[in-house]
């Protein structure tokens, strides 16, 4: 340095000057300036230092920017993604600010609303509720709901509101929270009309029967019920008629389900027609109806009603253009003489209604304890009836036909007829068990058994002089209902190797009740068979000649009825003298049962009766009893 300034110098100084005084300030010069150079370098190294930290910084703040503006882009994305959903829902959810003003919607709010999003934000707080009543019903409940939210700023609520158009919804107020701290309130709220009606409709169905739309068995009972109550308080009188349409299982046999549908649905106006206001009419099921009346029914009344229900059943029901009548019976229990509870009137009214039937349908008929007792008898004997069945403890008993025009009188048949086997070796007579088991289906095993037994004896018979001799079977009309009825009797005959000719099927008119067609083509198979057939109790039933005409029938059986009053009765005799006139015109043999004298048999013989059955000849009795008849 100080060469340097000393060559400066004598650069600009006269060459002959002298530079060396100038040595001390050259020094002076020369310290100052490495002073100079040091705090420059000392400068030049910090501000390179600063401007590495400032490079280090604006790296660190480009990332920075960069990390915003991504999270910002996610944002903005998650913003929209979100408003799309939240606008793509079918629920309004709006979000309010603490101090009440609309901060956020989504369309369907919006739409609710009337509003577009500018709109609504520009609402008062008062201004944007008075939009949101604008169309709800019950205001009242609903301003109150929200009032209470002020007061409990932290609570979901929860509510419901009609609107004006009638229709149901539903609404959640949940405060905005954010570390504890209230943004403010999210009210989301949606139409539920259709969940609602569905849970009236299910209401509905779950009280009312779904066919005629009558109260059914369990709105019912809510009303016995609450009748009852009312009948204690008030010592009312009220009534039950529990009503069960007769042979309705005809119509809906020959009409075909749809059309007893129908039959129902008018059954169930005309019924209703007949009653009250203050009168209630609902359906158990099936052709049961049941009408509760109140207190002011007298007996008179109820007879007065009972008339008028049969008179407006009685006007021909058209289904499909043909006119159809019909009838019904009635059973009636009391309150509370006859029982306190629903259930216990109602069995009672059944048990009422169920003699009616008994004692000719179309009729009523009131409850009393004696019908209780022959209800248990009823259902001892099913018990009993089913153990016997198991244990088979019954006996066939045989009564003969005995052929009386070729001068020798012969056995030409016999009639099965069942017994049932006590433990004290007592018997029971058919008449007080086969009305049962026709009830409940028991028949079907008795049937079943007596074919199985007659089979059994006719081969029994084979080595005797009562080989040939056909055995005739009382079949019901439960057993002829029964579609694997032919089948069963084919395959036991077949079992036991048993011609079809040595069998004979005696049926009642009653089998004709369902439906016709079907019983003939059952029939025919038997008759195929060589199973012949006989029209039982002949006279007592319906005696319509129009399925004598199309069946292969083989006997007529005049009831004993008939011929029980013979020698006594003329109007007897000639109906005995029509059958057996029309009988032969038809082709067909004529038996004459309930034979007990020798007066009844010779008029019979006189009016041109070949075969004959009773007493006379012989009461029903075992197999070996039979074999020593002498005929
Ligand atoms: P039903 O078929 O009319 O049988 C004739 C009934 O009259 C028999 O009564 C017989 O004992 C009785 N009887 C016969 N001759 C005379 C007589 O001269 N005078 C009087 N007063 N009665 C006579 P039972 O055996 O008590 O049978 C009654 C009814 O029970 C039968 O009437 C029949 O409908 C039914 N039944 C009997 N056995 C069976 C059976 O195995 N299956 C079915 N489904 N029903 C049967
Ligand atoms: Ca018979
Ligand atoms: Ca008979």
């Amino acid at each position: 340095m100080n060469k340097l300034i000393q060559r400066l110098l004598r650069k600009h100084l006269p060459s002959d000057h002298d530079v060396t005084p100038l040595g001390a300030l050259l020094h002076a010069f020369e310290e100052t300036l490495d002073q100079n150079t040091q705090d420059r370098l000392m400068l030049e190294r910090s501000l390179m230092l600063t401007s590495d930290e400032l490079n280090e910084i604006n790296d660190t703040l480009i990332h920075q920017i960069k990390e915003i503006k991504t999270v910002k882009d996610q944002l903005e994305k998650a913003f929209i993604k979100q408003a799309a959903i939240l606008d793509a829902s079918l629920e309004g959810v709006i979000s309010f600010t603490p101090e009440g003003q609309l901060d956020q919607a989504n369309k369907t709010a919006l739409k609710f609303l009337d509003l577009s999003l500018e709109e609504a934000r520009s609402h008062s707080p008062k201004s944007l509720l008075r939009a949101l009543l604008k169309n709800i019903h019950n205001t009242q409940s609903f301003i109150g709901n929200i009032r209470s939210t002020r007061n409990s700023k932290n609570k979901t609520l929860k509510g419901n509101f009609k609107t004006k158009d009638n229709k149901f919804f539903e609404y959640n107020i949940v405060p905005e929270l954010m570390n504890n701290k209230i943004l403010g309130s999210i009210f989301s709220f949606r139409d539920i009309s259709e969940s609602q009606n569905n849970q009236e409709l299910l209401k509905y169905q779950a009280y009312h029967d779904n066919l005629t739309g009558l109260p059914n068995r369990t709105n019912i009972l809510h009303t016995i019920k609450h009748a009852i109550t009312l009948s204690k308080r008030y010592k009312h009188q009220a009534k039950i008629l529990f009503i069960d349409l007769d042979d309705f299982k005809k119509i809906n046999d020959t009409a075909g389900h749809e059309q007893g549908d129908r039959f129902l649905i008018e059954a169930s106006i005309r019924l209703k027609s007949t009653l009250r206001e203050s009168d209630t009419l609902g359906r158990l099921g099936g052709d049961e109806f049941l009408i509760l009346l109140d207190n002011t029914h007298s007996q008179k009344q109820v007879k007065d009603l009972h008339s008028r229900i049969l008179q407006t059943l009685a006007q021909p029901f058209m289904i499909k253009n043909n006119p159809y009548v019909i009838s019904c019976s009635i059973g009636i229990s009391s309150f509370l003489q006859d029982g306190n509870t629903p259930e216990e009137l109602i069995r009672k009214a059944d048990m009422a209604m169920y003699q009616a039937k008994k004692l000719g349908k179309n009729r009523s008929h009131y409850f009393d304890e004696s019908l209780e007792r022959l209800a248990i008898h009823r259902v001892k004997t099913e018990e009993n009836l089913r153990a016997a069945i198991k244990n088979n403890d019954f006996i066939l008993h045989y009564q003969p036909k005995i052929e009386i025009h070729k001068g020798q009188e012969k056995i030409i048949g016999v009639e099965a007829l069942i017994r049932w086997k006590k433990e004290d070796g007592s018997l029971i007579y058919p008449d007080s068990f086969i009305a049962i088991s026709e009830e409940n289906g028991l028949i079907k095993k008795l049937t079943q058994w007596v074919l199985e037994e007659s089979c059994r004896q006719l081969n029994i018979w084979k080595d005797t002089k009562l080989k040939n001799t056909p055995i005739s079977i009382n079949i019901s009309a439960i057993d002829i209902a029964d579609f694997n009825f032919v089948n069963s009797v084919i395959s036991i005959l077949d079992e036991h190797n048993i011609p079809g000719n040595l069998i004979e099927l005696e049926l009642t008119e009653s089998v004709f009740f369902s439906d016709i067609a079907s019983v003939n083509n059952k029939l025919a198979l038997l008759h195929q068979k060589g199973v012949k057939l006989s029209l039982d109790d002949f006279g007592t039933g319906y005696s319509s000649f129009s399925y004598l005409q199309d069946l292969n029938i083989d006997y007529l059986k005049i009831d004993k009825s008939f011929i029980q009053n013979l020698s006594t009765n003329d109007r007897s005799l000639a109906i005995v003298k029509s059958i057996i006139d029309m009988g032969r015109n038809l082709g067909l043999s004529v038996i004459a049962e309930g034979v007990e004298t020798q007066e009844d048999k010779s008029i019979l013989l006189k009016a041109d009766c070949h075969i004959v059955q009773g007493y006379l000849y012989s009461k029903p009795t075992t197999a070996e009893d039979i074999e020593n008849l002498h005929f």
